[in-house]
């Protein structure tokens, strides 16, 4: 398959394999997990954003697994340096780096990068907070998780704050922070203690032209909040405040700079540490390495997963517990092809400048879709290739989505009524035109 040339061809979607394998795997899984009808052949041809599914359909994949696959399908600035090592079985291995060639050296020659290589880059990506220590998990929720247990251990707080619309996760500590769609959260025990701010809806907005509540009479909700002597919370006793720097599940909201103004402005005046979720924003997405990077605030704590393929709790070294075992997982920082990929995804987005090529792409992206003048779309958003079509029902969305589907593009829902665009980090001219130019048709018929 090349990829400068190959075009999305869909005969049927989903196709007689994909529903078997789609019912197959329904016989034995949860049933409240859900499961796409892309199911990928992989002895086929894939390559970036392409990917053949097992009836044959080549597919423009802006999905990115749910953004947990920052470089596309078979991609050779992974693959090849992770060809050049060795690989033996069993390569999950609960612990550490356990996996190295004799010989080689931590800095000047170093093998597979494992969990240590991983932490390292993690720190030096994260340097310009101060931070210098990480804690590796295996998902998003125990990024998430690890990030405010280790704020309630630093502080003397119990109280949290986190936002409207917000999503963390699925274990029972990171729902209690969820703020968007009641089925994450409803009849599941919480952790106590848990305030509520609005998040703001328009990133262009002002103190005076604010419409989510959070900016009013000269001041905020958050501000009136923790005022002395007329707030209702003591921030003193607050252990942290959560905040994805732009939030995900609840619908690609891009806050404005005002919003995060304020935030860094309160955080740091009340000295209340400021765990941001990156978890989906993170590593290159938006064209900066954290997305926090394009906002005024300090964060203290950093969660990550999904592109960088495990989970990681990223800090200054004094805000971890110094207790043994007061952190711990027998499959932390173990599968040694997880740590190896995450590394090398790093390495290539230095490498290959593709926080420069996110961000032009990006504008590409958001131009393109703008002239598109698409029927039904209310907004287009994004920075970098985190970009996001608003449509005006959610019945449009899930009309264009299937439409999009039958031309060959895989789209993701996420809010109300959002469509997720994610193409790859290294996405190419040609790549974003095609998905634009399928989305248009889409659109148009739907
Ligand atoms: N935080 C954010 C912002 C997320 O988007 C997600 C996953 N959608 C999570 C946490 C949880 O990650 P995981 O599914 O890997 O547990």
């Amino acid at each position: 398959m090349d990829r400068d040339s190959v075009e999305p061809r869909v005969s049927g979607f989903p196709g007689a394999g994909a529903k078997r394998w789609v019912e197959y795997h329904h016989e034995f899984a949860a049933p409240s997990t859900y499961v796409y009808d892309f199911v990928w052949d992989h002895t086929a041809p894939a390559i970036g954003p392409f990917c053949t599914d097992v009836d044959g359909n080549v597919l423009l994949d802006f999905t990115g697994h749910v953004g947990a696959m920052p470089l596309g399908y078979n991609n050779p600035k992974i693959l090849d340096p992770l060809d050049s090592f060795d690989l033996v079985d069993p390569l999950k291995i609960a612990g550490q780096d356990f996996y190295v060639r004799a010989g080689s050296d931590t800095a000047s020659d170093p093998d597979i990068p494992g969990p240590a290589g991983l932490m390292e880059r993690l720190t030096d990506i994260s340097s310009h907070y101060g931070m210098d220590t990480v804690f590796l998990s295996n998902t998003g929720a125990e990024a998430v998780e690890n990030a405010i247990k280790i704020a309630y251990d630093h502080t003397a707080g119990t109280y949290a704050i986190t936002s409207e619309g917000a999503f963390h996760g699925r274990t029972l500590g990171a729902l209690s922070l969820n703020r968007s769609k009641g089925v994450y959260r409803r009849n599941f025990p919480e952790i106590a203690g848990v305030h509520d701010t609005p998040f703001c809806t328009d990133r262009h907005c002002t103190p005076e032209t604010c419409d989510c509540g959070f900016f009013h009479d000269n001041s905020s909700w958050l501000r009136e909040m923790l005022a002395d002597g007329s707030g209702y919370v003591d921030a003193d006793e607050v252990a942290y405040l959560i905040l994805e720097p732009v939030q995900g599940e609840g619908g690609y909201r891009f806050p404005s700079e005002a919003f995060m103004d304020e935030i860094a402005e309160l955080t740091a005046a009340h000295d209340i540490p400021l765990v941001v979720d990156e978890v989906q924003s993170g590593l290159g997405r938006t064209g900066e390495m954290w997305a926090s990077d394009h906002y005024a605030i300090e964060p203290d704590v950093i969660a990550s997963a999904k592109a960088l393929r495990v989970g990681a709790t990223i800090a200054r070294e004094e805000v971890f517990p110094a207790e043994k075992s007061r952190l711990s997982s027998t499959w932390g920082a173990g599968d040694i092809l997880g740590a190896a990929q995450g590394a090398l995804t790093i390495d290539a987005i230095q490498e290959y400048d593709l926080l420069d090529n996110a961000t032009e792409r990006g504008e590409q992206a958001k131009a393109l879709l703008r002239e598109a003048n698409l029927p039904g779309a209310v907004d287009v958003r994004g920075k970098g290739l985190m970009l996001a079509v608003e449509w005006e029902t959610k019945d449009r969305r899930e009309a264009v989505m299937e439409a999009a589907l039958a031309e060959g593009l895989l789209t993701m829902g996420c809010g109300k009524k959002t469509m997720r665009v994610l193409p790859p980090l290294d996405a190419t001219e040609r790549e974003i035109r095609l998905g634009v130019e399928l989305l248009s048709t889409a659109a148009n018929a739907a």
